[in-house]
């Protein structure tokens, strides 16, 4: 059997890999290939599989012999193509060892050029006298960089050296370094190696080879490397791939140049070739910022010199662009761009390198790029016919939608702010603002036009107003579903919760952090996308809404199948939630309703009450302040559905928790203090989230459900008088049995049929349930016969179903995460493989018992682009999502549409089937190459051995004869 094959050649004349195989040649690897296959001219080079580096660490970091066998072949491959010779001292091939993982993985082994050299060598490199200064500043920058990366040499000593030989000769810039100079800091450079390592250095240009692909699959395993892997969710078993590719020079004199650019403006996503280069320069010279780059448009060097307040004289002779210096070169870089991007129908990021006026790339790739430009560049590239809207859909990620959606930190502003810890990213967006420690005080600063930042141990409903009035939330306790987070991503306002490494004194307001003390009034800055907490102001942006955002999402509407509502409790968020696109409330919590103003004491008032008279009497002062609610929603939503959900939260959330508020709550009911916490005792629960919540409110206390429904139905009728189209769907939560629902329904549809009998006029709705018990999921045929729609309630679910504490997991969640015992937070991303069966068998008995039923979903999973894909498989018709994230949501339906179309499953296997033939085909036509080359040679030599054996015959049988004449010569005398 074949040996495996672990190496594959790039070249001129074409490559034995392409851009489809990234996962075996990592990305540089297989877009290399790709661009030979391309014609596009590349020094020749190999790529060693990442297969070799899965082989390397389970042989214990050894290679198998076919390696070397396979390296040397194409080693010479390499010295035929480029006509020079690795080692030769007069022609000598220099090499660039690279790693390359699938993804481009910063904590990889940084690139050594110029391997190969050593004091034999670099007089190769002389071809003129002026090349010598080049050939030993190539040495000495190819010692230092093998012996930093590969020996593990600190930079510092090398960096040490230079400085002091420019000390004693009185050098000040590393360009005045003469050749003796450069000789002299090979010697201490020599020196240095040996000091730090007990060695030589490696001058054999294999040992130097060798060991450089040694360092870079030791580098897949490095601390960097690891961490990196594991934020990224990357798996340790990629395996890195090793480039070694013939060198050319962008520093061999001033016809020479090296640079990096991108297709399109990676900023803004505008349609401009965009890049940077310099003149007489290797690789590390552009990122190192040691000098200026040049810009490689006429266009973009004249916009930069405008913007360093650069003559256009100046920059004309000092600055030129590439498009000015080399003419020939720029166009002939223009159309390869155009080439690329045609091919990868996608933004490219490339870098090349001019060596004596001819171009030659060294990497291409799809370019990173920000949220406004992802969108842009999708867009445009349909307009263009490069791409198709799907593709243009599947483009953008749900997270650069996030991104534009709220305010971010002005980039520089932000590199300047100290930061003073980190917590939980909660609510994304960025706020800037003085700190104050209550709600009050947030709301009271705000009307005297301050920027605030409200800082509290964890929220509660009556902190609503400061939230409001503040400019970002900050909470030393609670996890990404506190009440903190989940009201902030409602509002859109940006949040860091559970920031356990502040020590927070609401009432002495002071913030410690170590060393560091914080004050009411001081100034500090919130990333509620990254969970940082910065020092001292940072200055704020929020991006504009264009036209190509509206045509993507346009696009994503025409998609999708999904429906969006969103998650409102007020007027003004539903206003909200309408222009970024929502088609109705999947739900509106009323008890946020209750909080407002002075009806918290009416309705402290009826849970206090000692009997249904007194009850009653306390609602009859809520339900005027419920009905405009109502009506104010229900108005602002045009005739879309409104899912109103009837009071959910144990009574104890609503009664007082401070002497004073207690004091005034028994002025107003006329009775002692002493009653009032007695009631308030007797209110308690040990497990309330197990407790008198949900529908049992309802049940226990029908005058509650009697209440909230007249009041909607009563809004409903008058706006249905005014002419104004309404659709309540009343929703009764926490049902885990038939009968919970028939008792509560009986009690909605008596109230509403008298109301219509008072209005006389009638206005449709309907009555449903949330499923968020498991046994109302396991139920749901029984209950789908009476209730008219379901919406998954997935955090009570998810708590339920899994037995965590929404308010307590994250004490142990992350962790969790950590040790690799759960992958996600099931809080945010739905548990497909668990609570998902639940919401499965309880859409299809739902369907089975009424097929018309609607079905959504409310919980906080509503706005998961992992959990939407979810839903739109278990076949439900709509998900809530708070305000924010509504964009969000109608992209990532749309992506569910479009991952789950069979049609466009089946074409992509079939395309992928079509490449790995082509692959195998290729690999086939190669073997046969080989073997019949090989059978060729191999006849060959059976023919000579055979003409020798002939000869061999005539020998033995002249000698035979020779032996028999000389018998017969003796017989005869
Ligand atoms: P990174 O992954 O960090 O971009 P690369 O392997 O692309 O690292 O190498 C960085 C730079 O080194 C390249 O952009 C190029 O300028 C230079 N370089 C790499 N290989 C060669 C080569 N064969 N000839 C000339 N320069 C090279
Ligand atoms: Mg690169
Ligand atoms: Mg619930």
């Amino acid at each position: 059997m074949a040996a495996k094959k672990f190496v594959y050649f790039f070249g001129p004349q074409g490559s034995e890999g392409n851009a489809t195989m990234k996962n075996t040649l990592g990305g540089k690897g297989a877009n290399l290939a790709e661009m030979c296959n391309m014609e596009i001219p590349v020094p020749a080079g190999f790529t060693i599989a990442t297969d070799m580096c899965t082989v390397y660490y389970k042989n214990e970091r050894n290679y198998p012999p076919e390696l070397a066998e396979q390296v040397d072949e194409n080693l010479k491959k390499i010295e035929a193509v480029m006509g020079k010779k690795f080692g030769d001292p007069q022609n000598p091939l220099l090499l660039s060892v690279r790693s390359g993982a699938r993804a481009s993985m910063p904590g990889m082994m940084d690139t050594i050029l110029n391997l190969g050299l050593n004091e034999t060598t670099l007089n190769g490199l002389i071809k003129k006298e002026s090349d010598t200064r080049f050939a030993w500043d190539s040495l000495r920058r190819f010692m230092q960089m093998y012996g930093n990366v590969v020996m593990g040499i600190k930079g510092e000593h090398f960096e040490q050296a230079i400085t002091s030989l420019k000390n004693k000769y009185g050098i000040k810039n590393d360009l005045e370094m003469t050749v003796e100079n450069l000789k002299e800091l090979v010697e201490s450079y020599k020196v240095i190696v040996k000091e730090q390592t007990g060695k030589d250095f490696p001058t054999d240009p294999k040992e130097q080879l060798w060991g450089a692909i040694d360092a870079v699959f030791g580098s897949w395993m490095n601390e960097r490397a690891i961490v990196y892997r594991k934020m990224n969710g990357f798996s340790d078993d990629w395996g890195t791939a090793v480039n070694v590719q013939a060198m050319v020079f962008g520093n061999m004199g001033d016809d020479c140049a090296t640079g990096v650019a991108f297709t399109r403006n990676p900023a803004t996503g505008e349609h401009i070739f965009f890049g940077e280069y310099l003149i007489n320069a290797q690789g590390e010279d552009v990122v190192a910022g040691i000098r200026t780059p040049q810009q490689v448009t006429l266009e973009g060097s004249k916009k930069w010199a405008a913007e360093h307040n650069i003559s256009e004289e100046e920059r004309a002779s000092k600055y030129p662009s590439l498009e000015e210096y080399m003419p020939e070169v720029y166009e002939n870089l223009c159309n390869i761009y155009k080439k690329l991007e045609l091919h990868y129908h996608d933004m490219q990021d490339i870098e090349f390198t001019i060596e004596n006026r001819k171009l030659w790339m060294l990497q291409t790739r799809n370019g990173k790029r920000t949220a406004a430009a992802a969108v842009k560049i999708a867009v445009d590239m349909v307009n263009e016919g490069l791409i198709e809207t799907d593709d243009a859909l599947l483009r953008v990620t749900p997270d650069q939608i996030d991104q534009l959606l709220h305010p971010q930190f002005v980039k520089e502003s932000k590199k300047s702010a100290k930061l003073i810890t980190k917590g939980l990213p909660a609510s994304p967006g960025a706020g800037t603002g003085q700190i104050v420690f209550n709600a009050e005080d947030a709301a009271a600063w705000r009307a005297q036009g301050l920027d605030t930042i409200l800082v509290r141990l964890e929220t509660s409903p009556e902190d609503i107003t400061g939230m409001v009035a503040a400019n970002g939330i900050l909470t030393g306790r609670g996890g990404m579903t506190s009440h903190a987070a989940v009201v902030a991503r409602g509002m859109g306002k940006c949040c860091v919760s559970g920031c356990g490494g502040l020590n927070i004194d609401v009432e002495g307001k002071t913030i410690k952090a170590g060393d560091l003390v914080l004050k009411e009034g001081d100034w500090i800055s919130i990333d509620g996308s990254t969970g940082e907490v910065l020092l001292g102001k940072v200055a704020t942006e929020t991006p504009q809404f264009n036209d190509e955002f509206e045509k993507l999402m346009n696009w994503a509407d025409n998609r999708r199948t999904l429906k969006i509502r969103t998650n409102a409790d007020t007027p003004r968020d539903a206003a909200q939630a309408r222009k970024f696109g929502a088609q109705g409330i999947g739900l509106c919590r009323t008890e946020h309703m209750f909080f407002e103003g002075d009806r918290i004491k009416a309705v402290r008032e009826m849970i206090l009450a000692d009997d249904l008279e007194g009850r009653k009497a306390a609602l009859a002062k809520l339900i005027g302040h419920q009905r405009d609610d109502f009506y104010a929603i229900l108005k602002e939503m045009q005739g879309l559905p409104v899912t109103v959900r009837l009071l959910d939260p144990p009574l104890h959330e609503f009664l007082p928790s401070e002497p004073q508020q207690i004091k005034e709550m028994a002025e107003i009911m006329g009775c002692t203090e002493e009653i009032i916490n007695d009631k308030i005792k007797a209110l308690h629960e040990i497990n309330p989230m197990l407790g008198l919540r949900g529908c049992r409110l309802g049940i226990t206390r029908p005058e509650i459900t009697e209440m909230q429904t007249r009041a909607l139905i009563e809004a409903a009728c008058e706006l249905t008088k005014e002419g104004i189209k309404v659709f309540p769907e009343i929703m009764v939560p926490l049902v885990g049995n038939v009968n919970e629902f028939k008792y509560q329904e009986k009690i909605i549809r008596e109230t509403a049929a008298k109301v219509f009998e008072e209005k006389g006029i009638n206005v449709e709705f309907l009555v449903g349930t949330m499923i968020e018990v498991p046994r109302g999921a396991l139920t749901a045929d029984e209950i789908a016969e009476h209730a008219e729609f379901f919406s998954f309630g997935t955090n009570d679910l998810t708590q339920m179903c899994l037995g965590y504490s929404r308010d307590d997991a994250n004490k142990f969640i992350y962790q969790y995460i950590d040790k690799g015992i759960l992958e996600k937070n099931p809080f945010r991303s739905i548990d497909q493989t668990g609570v998902g069966q639940l919401v499965e068998i309880a859409a299809k008995r739902g369907k089975k018992a009424r097929p018309n039923i609607k079905l959504g979903v409310c919980g906080e999973h509503g706005g998961d682009p992992a959990s939407i894909d979810f839903f739109h498989r278990c076949g439900l018709q709509y998900v809530s999502c708070s305000p924010y994230r509504v964009p969000i949501a109608r992209l990532s339906a749309a992506q569910a549409a479009i991952n789950n179309d069979v049609v466009r499953q089946i074409k992509q296997t079939a395309e992928d089937a079509y490449s790995k033939a082509e692959t195998t085909a290729k690999d086939v036509y190669n073997t046969a190459k080989d073997a019949y080359s090989k059978a060729e040679s191999g006849l060959k030599n059976l023919k000579e051995t055979l003409e020798n054996s002939e000869e061999l015959k005539k020998g033995v049988e002249g000698a035979k004869k020779l032996f028999n004449d000389i018998k017969d010569k003796f017989k005869k005398d």
